[in-house]
């Protein structure tokens, strides 16, 4: 059988679908020259409010910086501890070590790679101020409990929505070992994420599932303070030019990238269902492998990545036996936030997190990836699985 290489994101099937249309929407902006802000950002950030059902969206520089803005502007700084996984890409805890709070991380759940209700109600203290839940690889995280628990403490909640343009919390936590109050649960099922908590964050890097072709990012909030506060950040400070009134940052969403962004938010549903249909396929496909763990295929999940756990130590050498046969795959995270140099030493062990930083292996995923090559993919791993002499 002859076998074509497989990167783990292809980004051009995309763009060529879009091409003239995403061309169009470059040209505009060059020819109107408003290359900052300006009318492309306001529809760009109207048209967003409107899909997530939010009243205020505000576009800024990078997921990493709505992360930023997003805390400061919840009044989050110097020695207020905000409760996170350990388990996502180190833009989560750098935003909260960075305005001057303490990330305090807690294990996650092992079927959902999301942080563990559970586990947040027990390192709650005085200094406790905010929760940030990741949705990671898309999977929405389990916010009934976590909605529960800061309105018990008094807590704010960000959601680091980086991974999850479009995701969607049903309130159907198939692995919660303990479940939301009814009421809580009912007035947040249906809702997306980024639009439960206080302060949503979005990332539009280029890989994410609604991703610009550079840096860009977004905050959405129902809150009117919360939204004049960020929007007062992402320009030095300012409500109006020259009138400075406290420190801020230029984090300003570019017009292009408002513009691009604005012709694929239109297909972003269409994406999200490619992704789970890719999800499914491989799902069916791996069924009967021993020896991995297939992600489940969660209510509203949006399949940012598609991640499998692969047991006994294998990890690597399924890594490299597809590298060989031309197909990529990644790990996110090979070493959980709390156990990087720039924390060494501070923090103690998370047994779930740190075993699946062994464990997890993301395959190529992208909306328009063929069946024949997930066929092709899922075919490889059977084989490296089974054969003893590649083991
Ligand atoms: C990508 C990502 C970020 C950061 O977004 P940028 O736009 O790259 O700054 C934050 N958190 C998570 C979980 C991410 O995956």
């Amino acid at each position: 059988m002859s076998t074509n290489k497989i990167p783990v994101l292809d980004l051009k099937p995309q763009y060529q679908a879009l091409k003239n249309e995403i061309q169009a929407a470059i040209n505009a902006v060059l020819e109107s020259s408003q290359f900052i802000m300006g009318p492309e950002v306001k529809r760009f950030e109207e048209e967003v409010a409107a899909y997530l059902g939010v009243k205020h969206a505000i576009g800024v520089n990078s997921g990493t910086d709505a992360l930023v803005i997003g805390l400061k502007a919840l009044g989050i700084g110097e020695g207020d501890e905000v409760i996170t996984t350990p388990f996502s890409f180190f833009a989560t805890a750098e935003s909260i070590s960075n305005v001057g709070g303490k990330p305090v991380f807690v294990d996650i759940n092992p079927h959902t790679y999301n942080i563990d209700p559970k586990a947040i109600k027990e390192q709650i203290t005085s200094r406790t101020k905010a929760i940030m839940p990741v949705h990671l690889y898309g999977n929405p995280a389990a916010m009934g409990q976590i909605m529960d628990i800061a309105q018990i403490h008094g807590l704010k909640i960000i959601e680091d929505c980086a991974q999850s343009f479009g995701a969607k919390y049903h309130g159907s936590c198939s692995f919660c070992q303990e479940s939301c109050q009814e009421s809580t649960r009912a007035k947040i099922s249906d809702k997306l994420t980024g639009t439960i908590g206080n302060v949503g964050a979005f990332s539009f890097f280029p890989s994410k599932n609604l991703g610009a072709y550079g840096d860009g990012g977004l905050i959405a909030t129902d809150d009117d303070k919360i939204a004049e506060s960020a929007r007062m950040l992402r320009v030095h400070g300012a409500k109006k030019k020259y009138r400075n009134e406290i420190l801020g940052y230029n984090s300003r969403l570019d017009s292009l990238q408002a513009a691009i962004l604005r012709v694929k938010l239109k297909y972003i549903d269409e994406w999200n269902q490619g992704r789970c249909r890719v999800a499914k396929t491989y799902n069916d496909l791996l069924a009967d492998v021993d020896g991995i763990i297939t992600p489940e295929l969660a209510d509203g999940h949006v399949f940012h990545q598609y991640t499998i756990r692969v047991l006994d130590g294998r990890r690597d050498s399924v890594k490299q036996y597809l590298a060989e046969q031309g197909i990529g795959s990644m790990i996110y995270y090979p070493v959980p936030q709390d156990k990087l140099p720039v924390y060494q030493g501070q923090y103690s062990a998370n047994a779930v997190s740190d075993m699946l930083a062994t464990e997890v292996l993301s395959l190529p995923i992208w909306p328009e990836l063929k069946e024949a090559d997930i066929k092709q993919i899922a075919g490889k791993i059977k084989e490296i699985l089974t054969c003893v002499n590649l083991g």
